[in-house]
């Protein structure tokens, strides 16, 4: 293997040229016409400095709040939004959504299996949806969209209400779907069950193409806000968007029936939200970058990964196919080394129900708990140890860990033969 001879040197070049082929992805139109999208909505809002002053108590006439709703109703081409540091998480915004929508005896129909903390929403847990006899079916993932979309045709019944698609590959091993795909997908629901509600699950998605789930047909989106829409600054929170009447019933659910979107205070105000919307079309650019980068690095390296770096892309996780437990182990405890906080920190496999016995080690060194717009790998210890990265605010420091990462694999003898 020539790399032994003289590996940094190597590597550099082929980081190089990998380099080059991430700057000929050319992102330059997707970040200009998503962030036209967001100054537009902004301007239309007329937001100014009274926008980013803080609540108390119930929080009515936070005109901060209320104009954040209608700007990101706007960025998303809906009637309606709710953009909440009082959605926890995205599976809560996912949640809420589903309790505003299903009533018991109908049925919620998931297209490929839903992300992993949904699982227990639906069903299996204490005041999940099924304890409120909400049935649910599923129509396996099936890479080939024409078969999909017949089954997914064929599945929808009577008593089906809601239809949940999944945008992004999530942590498993699919696709994204791209979201023209999506509007076919939706075209052929509505053609087959006119009253069903399409919502879609846009986590990892958001301003990785010039049109939203929200502009080809789905009712409804949700998706987290540190991920790509809190463009880093968000420090907590979710959001959905889509028809009026179902933000409506989804507000109902996260505060109560009468209270809606009107209540809700927040005393830090909205500045980070509206602050963090404004970058996040350029920082899911910088994401796209880094992982066109490390796509192209990994092949050259010999690695399978997916999407491949000339892929198009719907989502801003990049997965390599590392094939052995040490190097997997190694490529997380690299990233978390590069990371600007808790870069002394060594991640452990830890045990996640559904992960098998070693579970899944994680590497995120961020700013905001958990945030995976920033810098951050997961993988699941297991055959055939995939990481799934998510290559962070700064293509630089993107660039600068995924390299380290393939130093030391490379150093390891983990590289493939
Ligand atoms: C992140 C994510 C969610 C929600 O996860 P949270 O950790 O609760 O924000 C749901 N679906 C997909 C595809 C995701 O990537």
């Amino acid at each position: 293997m020539y790399f032994l001879k003289d590996p940094g040197a190597l590597l550099e070049e082929i980081a190089l040229a990998a380099a080059a082929r991430a700057d000929s992805r050319d992102l330059k139109d997707l970040e200009e016409t998503n962030l036209h999208k967001v100054l537009a909505a902004f301007q239309a809002e007329e937001i100014s400095d009274f926008h980013f002053a803080g609540s108390t108590g119930y929080g009515y006439d936070d005109r901060g709040r209320a104009a954040l709703d209608r700007v990101y109703a706007r960025v998303f081409g809906a009637e309606s939004a709710l953009v909440r540091p009082h959605l926890v998480s995205g599976t809560h915004a996912i949640a809420t959504a589903l309790f505003g929508l299903l009533r018991p005896g109908q049925e919620l129909l998931c297209v490929g299996q839903p992300y992993d903390t949904l699982k227990g929403v639906i069903g299996g847990l204490p005041g999940s949806l099924e304890e409120w006899g909400v049935s649910r079916r599923l129509v396996p993932w099936n890479e080939d969209l024409a078969a999909l979309e017949e089954e997914v045709r064929r599945a929808v019944a009577p008593q089906t209400e809601v239809v949940l698609l999944q945008r992004s590959r999530g942590y498993s091993p699919r696709r994204a779907l791209r979201v023209a795909e999506l509007g076919r997908l939706i075209a052929a629901i509505k053609e087959a069950a006119p009253w069903v509600t399409v919502l879609v699950d846009n986590c990892y998605g958001e301003f990785t193409e010039v049109k939203e789930p929200t502009e080809v047909g789905a009712d409804l989106v949700a998706g987290s806000l540190i991920k790509n829409p809190g463009g880093g600054l968000a420090p907590t929170g979710g959001y959905l968007a889509g028809r009026a009447d179902l933000v409506e019933l989804a507000q109902a659910r996260l505060t109560a029936p009468g209270l809606g979107g009107e209540l809700g205070a927040y005393p830090p105000g909205y500045r980070l939200y509206f602050q963090g919307l404004f970058l996040a079309p350029h920082f899911t650019v910088q994401a796209l970058t880094g992982a066109a980068f490390t796509a192209a690095f990994f092949e050259a390296l010999g690695f399978e990964t997916s999407p491949r770096w000339d892929e198009e892309r719907s989502d801003i996780i990049q997965s390599i196919v590392l094939k052995r437990r040490e190097a997997l182990l190694s490529f997380a405890a690299t990233i978390q080394k590069a990371s600007p906080v808790d870069s002394r920190h060594r991640p452990e496999p830890g045990p996640l129900p559904g992960y098998g016995d070693e579970g899944v080690v994680m590497a995120a060194g961020t700013f905001v708990q958990g945030a995976s717009l920033e810098l951050s790998a997961d993988g699941p210890v297991r055959e055939p140890y995939i990481v799934y990265l998510q290559p962070g605010l700064v293509y630089a420091h993107c660039r600068m860990a995924v390299t380290e990462a393939a130093r030391v694999l490379a150093q390891k003898g983990f590289l493939p033969a």
